[in-house]
């Protein structure tokens, strides 16, 4: 029986897409250049990161680890190419995104397989999330730019849109050419300038899209590429006087400092950051569907989601029921090399993400939880591999530190409640509010809660993600929205041109 995904991403877990899959690991892969102003430069200096396949734990491609001096000549590389490109009307910047689009189209199975090697993806989900979503995210900015009017009259004002100038565009290693893309079309297609920054632990994706975008006609400078260390090339470039913006997606405490950073020059900021999201299930819900949809979804990418389902918020007169069908959905994950088509689950990204993750499992049995599966113990059968069991804790307290902290894991806490208005009450009791789930039979009264909740998204009964609606977070999950018209708007600045009145006019 196929199993709906509820939410982000939206396609079902188990679904074979009945593509040919790209089983084949990708070679060695080394990049030893920027791509600044149009070119491949050299870097100032020879270090290189060393990008660790994490299912086998071997190195297996590199990419240079760049320099505050090597920021510094991309950001302006970027103010150089901004006036003519941002000159250029928005329609005409659609036709590049076309073309990037289709050539990322034609890459997708290498693209795909990439990811599976640098972050552990299984190979279907990641042809799915990894290596289609971006090109649909592409096509739809191109669509967008087509059709989107930048100017609209107001009494005798003129409202205009302006591109905000040259952005820095800071991303993770979770879906990295998703979280690229999500900033680099609509920045893009407002007709900024770009400076990326990927992640350290999966930049090849953006090395990849450099090689696209070479390709795709776009002027010189407009998009630029340096990877390196967060500390040092991702604060040089939230700091550059090159710089008007920081477009930033990762963790809330590097976001804080970027976005204090940014403040201090008054600079604009985009932060996308941590999550820690409930699924609140009402007793009239499908309980099947709500707990074993929740589980998936809290376990999408190895639990290594910004917008999963950590928290499962239920009746506690149905409690057993939940533990039961959250057990069975764990237990039927299949654990191995991403690149194995049969893989349901493949490793975290790094040993010090496992370590990490090992760690909160390790306080959650000490905190008193009741750990119904997987635990601190490596999966049998995996020798290498940073694999993590998928984990079930019940009776989890609001207090607890896995009930409050991002895990970034494959661990699930399930939380009970006896009165609708105390589940609302445990589903906003958390710093974070990025997405979340309301489960009922009756969708009308879903709605209500649905509203009651203080997060950028909420899913009610399984309700399929829009890549046209926003995307973003309350409170400590991020100030500002990507995705359709309102990722675009992020990248433009109002101005109001007062004309004459007829009255003036005499
Ligand atoms: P991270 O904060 O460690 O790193 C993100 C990026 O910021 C990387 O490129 C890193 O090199 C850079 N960086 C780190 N410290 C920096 C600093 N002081 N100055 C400038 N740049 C710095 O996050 P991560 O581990 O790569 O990603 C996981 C986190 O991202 C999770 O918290 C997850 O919830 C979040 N995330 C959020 C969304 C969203 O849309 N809200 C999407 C994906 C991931």
């Amino acid at each position: 029986m196929e199993r709906k995904y509820a939410s982000w991403p939206s396609k079902p877990v188990f679904r074979d897409p009945g593509v040919s899959s790209p089983l084949v690991a990708t070679k060695q892969r080394r990049y030893d250049r920027l791509f600044v102003g149009g070119e491949w430069v050299k870097p100032s200096g020879s270090e290189m990161i060393a990008v660790v396949n994490p299912t086998s734990e071997e190195p297996f491609a590199w990419v240079p680890s760049a320099s505050v001096e090597d920021a510094e000549r991309a950001t302006r590389a970027a103010a150089s190419a901004l006036p003519a490109w941002s000159a250029t009307p928005m329609r005409e910047r659609a036709d590049v995104f076309d073309r990037i689009a289709n050539n990322m189209d034609a890459r997708v199975d290498e693209i795909a397989s990439i990811v599976s090697q640098e972050v552990g993806t299984p190979i279907q989900r990641s042809l799915e999330w990894q290596a289609r979503q971006p090109v649909t995210v592409t096509r739809l900015y191109a669509q967008l730019a087509r059709r989107y009017r930048t100017d609209r009259a107001l009494d005798n004002s003129l409202i205009i849109r302006e591109p905000v100038g040259v952005v820095a565009c800071i991303t993770p290693w979770n879906f990295p050419l998703h979280q690229i893309m999500l900033k680099v079309a609509p920045a893009l297609a407002a007709g900024c300038t770009v400076v990326l920054k990927p992640s350290s632990l999966a930049p090849l994706t953006a090395f990849v899209l450099a090689e696209l975008i070479e390709r795709s006609g776009l002027p010189p400078g407009v998009f630029n590429l340096v990877s390196g260390p967060g500390e040092s090339v991702g604060e040089a470039l939230a700091t550059s006087p090159h710089v008007h913006m920081v477009s930033f997606t990762g963790s809330t405490s590097a976001g804080t400092s970027i976005g204090a950073l940014a403040a201090e020059r008054m600079k604009r900021v985009l932060l996308e950051l941590g999550g820690k999201s409930a699924s609140l299930v009402l007793e009239d819900a499908d309980l099947e569907q709500a707990v074993s949809n929740s589980v998936d979804n809290c376990y999408a990418n190895a639990g290594q989601t910004c917008a999963a389902w950590t928290r499962l918020i239920v009746p506690r007169g149905l409690l057993r029921r939940v533990e039961e069908v959250a057990v069975a959905t764990a237990e039927r994950y299949i654990l191995g090399d991403p690149l194995d088509a049969a893989t349901t689950m493949g490793p975290l990204v790094s040993a010090n993400q496992r370590d990490s993750v090992v760690g909160y499992i390790g306080i959650g049995i000490q905190e008193g939880a009741n750990l119904l599966t997987g635990g601190i113990e490596p999966p049998s059968k995996l020798e290498r591999g940073y694999f993590v069991q998928p984990t079930v804790f019940s009776n989890v307290g609001p207090d607890f530190v896995i009930a409050r902290s991002e895990i970034f894991g494959p661990v699930l806490a399930i939380q009970p409640y006896d009165t609708v208005d105390e589940g609302v009450r445990l589903a906003n009791d958390s710093l974070y509010g990025l997405s979340g789930a309301v489960w009922s039979a009756d969708t009308k009264r879903a709605l209500s809660i649905a509203r009651q909740l203080q997060t950028g998204q909420v899913f009610v009964n399984g309700g399929a993600f829009n890549y046209n609606a926003p995307f973003g977070g309350h409170k400590q999950s991020g100030i500002g929205r990507e995705f359709g018209e309102y990722g675009l708007e992020e990248y433009l600045e109002l101005k109001a041109i007062q004309l004459p009145t007829a009255a003036d006019a005499d």
